[in-house]
């Protein structure tokens, strides 16, 4: 069997409003690894920062621009219903426990496709959910409060939304080497590569909702991942026959990227594996200070100076 072109999710990239509640609510609420401080390329005013496991593995990281001062957005169709992380299966108790300490308000458990999961939102509004699972044998970053065996292993699924979603899901099937996995209700589980968590994509039903409003506190774009610039490439030449408009493949400095508006209307990446964050940060120093690509290195005085702090 050849490789599909996809292997599952690489990143989520959402809005933030403020950066020092971003920081906080994902290093020591959720206890991920910040694995990265830089700044959107296209926007050099503008944080970028990553959170994943101790590498920011693809597939662990959920990445933010965080721009205080803008509205916050609102959940709705042709966007990214929720993002969802996976926890060992015997977690969800300590999960309760410990978004109770925080004073996070939850959800759940409940059950869907056999796996129990809580619901709740990030201090911007962001959609999240813990689902507990015995298919996961990936090593999630610990802190002081967050032992391995409860630590968030990476992603577990993303979750879009539509009021139709049949252009995507014929999409994701033909082009992106996505395969049906489930079905229950309104929704269906598609995977890419192997047949596990961080590999999955939940498409749901909702007629009756409104469109997504962007802002704070909802996803930018989906990234997939792929092996090497050669799939990359194959992709993107597939995604022009088919008559889409992909980007240009971007330098993003720890992978490269093309992106394009999926049939449904989300904004979806592709990027390569590699190189990966380690690429100018040692992995004991991952995340600790501001990288800049080399392209933006000689403004960095200025750049410093135009950040809020972190
Ligand atoms: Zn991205």
């Amino acid at each position: 069997m050849t490789t599909p072109l996809i292997n599952g999710l690489h990143h989520v990239t959402a809005i933030a409003g403020s950066v020092k509640k971003n920081v906080r609510f994902y290093t020591e609420v959720l206890g991920l690894r910040m694995v990265k401080q830089t700044i959107n390329y296209d926007s050099p005013d503008t944080w970028h920062l990553y959170y994943g496991d101790a590498r920011g593995n693809p597939g662990t990281a959920i990445t933010f621009f965080p721009f205080s001062g803008i509205a916050r957005g609102r959940s709705g169709n042709n966007s990214m219903d929720a993002t969802l992380f996976s926890i060992g299966e015997n977690s969800i108790e300590f999960w309760k426990n410990r978004l109770k300490t925080y004073q996070v308000d939850f959800r759940g458990p409940f059950k869907r496709f056999d796996e129990e999961y809580l619901s709740f939102e990030d201090f911007d509004g962001l959609p999240l959910e813990l689902v507990a699972n015995a298919q996961d044998e990936r090593v999630g970053w610990s802190t002081p409060g967050i032992s391995e065996e409860h630590a968030i292993k990476g992603f577990h699924s993303a979750v879009l939304g539509y009021s139709s979603y049949e252009s995507t899901f014929d999409f994701l099937l033909r082009l992106m080497n996505h395969k049906l996995l489930d079905k229950a209700g309104d929704r269906v589980r598609l995977y890419s590569g192997e047949k596990k968590p961080g590999n999955f994509v939940d498409l749901v039903a909702h007629p009756s909702l409104p469109g997504q409003v962007p802002g704070t506190g909802t996803v930018h774009h989906l990234a997939f991942q792929t092996k090497d610039e050669e799939s990359q490439e194959k992709i993107r030449a597939d995604l022009l026959a088919e008559g889409m408009h992909p980007s240009p493949v971007m330098d993003r400095q720890y992978f490269r990227s093309v992106y394009f508006r999926e049939p449904g209307g989300v904004l979806f990446e592709v990027a390569t594996a590699g190189p990966g964050f380690l690429v100018d940060e040692s992995l004991e120093e991952l995340g600790s200070s501001l990288k800049l690509p080399h392209w933006l290195e000689d403004q960095r005085a200025q750049i410093e100076a135009n950040l809020p702090p972190l």
